[in-house]
């Protein structure tokens, strides 16, 4: 058998039981999908003999692949595969953390990434709201985002080398060239020195319609980044990282990243504001955005309504160690309900300040700002006052996961982005069509960016509604189409939303995504049916929708 070979050929790992393959069957997504093996590589060396190994066994076995694995927390199917799950758990270790940048290893977990890089009082701003779960390989892979991008960016601005192994076998460093060093990179015959002959080429001959097809919005993760490798200048470098963040591991494995890091923060704090009606909103957005805050999230009256309902859960994602007196924290929600009705949407600015008068004087200008709104508002002005809202807005999906009997979780538009000023002609559109539906779902995100996850409840034995998901895919893709946004800021396409690239981006760019899988990946080893040839969501459910 192919595994026994891998297993005598590697100093990893090789796992075929039935435990281990029903656990790498599933990530944060509604698909669930056997794998033939997991294998656990120790170091580059172990990489490059499963690339070379299945490159050489391709003929014998044209299915067999490689789909690399982080922390398993993709919630689009994107880390599954019915070949071999290529885990990267012992790719653990931090290299060095300098005055403003860092080296690690895709395994390693971003809370464990955090607490080192806080001690030299850096941070990567980048994390997700899945930070307890992650690890930098996804971010990286999935181009990851979160609370922080409105004032930070993405991963993708964050990643300074990239080293990979491609799918010659062999591991290269990736990182800027300057025109002059591209030149005598594309001269040479070897792997390498074609693929950037090619994509450069690609990108020359294609500039113009690879300009317009950029998506007229902050965030993006869907389809391949062309659009930031290379600007169009003589004397602009060339950048592969940017093409290989946010690719899903199609086009090879990463082995290490340099990160630039940030200061933390020092002093920071919440305006909380509720909103009884949306009218208000993109008003509300541009005096909120214009006194600068750190981010700018929002979280809707399903998610309060949850968060009351469940709220010993949330208490615990809080690390409460005395439920009885934090729970006490929840009564002015409680009573804010009672006396103000329960809001549509809940807003959380956060101003992320040098001082905490200035955090305080901040809060108090955003106050004044919107006051003309009449809206309900609270200030949170420390960490412990605004940590129960941010339990609130990163735990609502992971709860539900857990929590709700009989339901689960489906994301299937769960990453919409479009600009901030169409949200209010947007936004009841979108309600309409997710009402007529009639899904029990929860609405939380990024308003700063237009950036929304919607996360639909459902039973999925029940058949008819199952059905449902297809159709209300493309009707809210269409709606989001419709308005110039992308299918997905920051989760990335994975199986569920493969399929859409084309309708997102038309033949012509997606002939030039599939161009680019083929320079990268000619023979097809890296993570297959992501970002090219991806099954139809209608087909995908029939066939792997989670069981359990
Ligand atoms: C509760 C919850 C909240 C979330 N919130 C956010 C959010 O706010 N923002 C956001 O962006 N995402 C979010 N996600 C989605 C997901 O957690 C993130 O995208 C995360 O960065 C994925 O990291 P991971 O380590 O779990 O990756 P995995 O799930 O292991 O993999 C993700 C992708 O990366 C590829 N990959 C992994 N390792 C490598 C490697 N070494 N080389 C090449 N490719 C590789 C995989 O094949 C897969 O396609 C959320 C998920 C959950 C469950």
């Amino acid at each position: 058998m192919l595994t026994e070979e891998i297993g005598k050929m590697i100093k990893g790992e090789v796992a075929i039981d039935e435990k281990t393959l029903e656990k790498y069957s599933r990530d944060a997504s509604l698909l669930e999908i056997k794998p033939e093996a997991v294998v656990f590589p120790k170091d580059a060396e172990d990489v490059k003999k499963l690339v070379n190994f299945v490159a050489a066994n391709k003929r014998r076995n044209k299915k067999l692949s490689l789909t690399p694995r982080a922390g398993g927390s993709d919630m689009t199917g994107g880390p599954l595969t019915e070949s071999i799950v290529v885990d990267f758990k012992h790719f653990n270790r931090i290299r060095m953390i300098g005055d403003d940048c860092a080296v690690a290893e895709p395994g390693v977990f971003y809370r464990d990434f955090e607490k080192e890089t806080l001690k030299r009082g850096l941070i990567l701003p980048t994390y997700p709201a899945s930070r307890e779960m992650c690890a930098l390989g996804g971010m990286v892979a999935n181009n990851a985002g979160g609370e922080k991008n409105l004032k930070y960016g993405k991963t993708v601005d964050y990643v300074e080398e990239i080293k990979a192994v491609l799918a010659d076998g062999q591991e290269y460093v990736l990182k800027p060239l300057p025109q002059k060093e591209l030149a005598k990179k594309i001269k040479g015959k070897s792997f390498e020195s074609r693929v950037y002959r090619e994509v450069f080429q690609l990108i020359k001959k294609n500039y113009e319609i690879i300009k317009k097809a950029r998506p007229n919005v902050s965030k993006n993760s869907a389809g391949y980044n062309l659009w930031d490798v290379w600007n169009g200048s003589p004397a602009g470098d060339f950048d592969l990282t940017k093409l290989f963040v946010g690719s899903q591991g199609t086009l090879g494995l990463i082995t290490e990243t340099k990160f630039r890091l940030v200061p933390a923060g020092k002093y920071s704090g919440l305006l909380v504001i509720f909103m009884r009606d949306l009218k208000a909103l993109p008003a509300v957005i541009d005096k909120t955005l214009a006194t600068k805050p750190a981010s700018f999230e929002s979280f809707d009256e399903h998610t309060f309504t949850l968060a009351l309902k469940f709220f010993t859960g949330f208490l615990k994602a809080m690390g409460a160690a005395n439920i009885v007196s934090l729970g006490l924290q929840f009564l002015p929600e409680f009573f804010h309900v009672l006396l103000h009705g329960m809001p549509k949407m809940i807003l959380l600015a956060e101003f992320e300040e040098e001082s905490q008068e200035e955090v305080n004087r901040k809060i108090r200008e955003l106050k004044r700002a919107l006051k003309p709104f009449k809206l309900s508002t609270k200030s949170a002005p420390d960490e412990a006052a605004s940590r129960k809202y941010w339990v609130m807005r990163r735990e609502s999906f992971n709860l539900l996961r857990h929590k709700v009997k009989g339901l689960k979780t489906a994301p299937f538009i769960d990453d919409i982005i479009v600009r901030p000023e169409y949200l209010w002609e947007f936004l009841p559109k979108l309600y309409e069509i997710l009402n007529r539906y009639q899904f029990l779902y929860t609405v939380a995100g990024h308003v700063g960016d237009g950036n929304f996850h919607i996360i639909p409840l459902m039973n999925f034995d029940n058949k008819s509604q199952v059905a449902l998901i297809p159709q209300a895919a493309d009707e809210v893709y269409d709606l989001v189409l419709q308005y110039g946004g992308s299918l997905t800021a920051e989760h990335n396409d994975g199986l569920i939303r493969g399929a859409y690239l084309k309708k997102m981006y038309g033949p012509k760019i997606y002939a030039l995504f599939r161009k680019i899988k083929n320079i990268f990946d000619p023979q097809g080893i890296f993570n297959p049916g992501k970002k090219i040839g991806t099954a139809g969501l209608e087909k995908l459910l029939y066939k792997y929708l989670r069981k359990t």
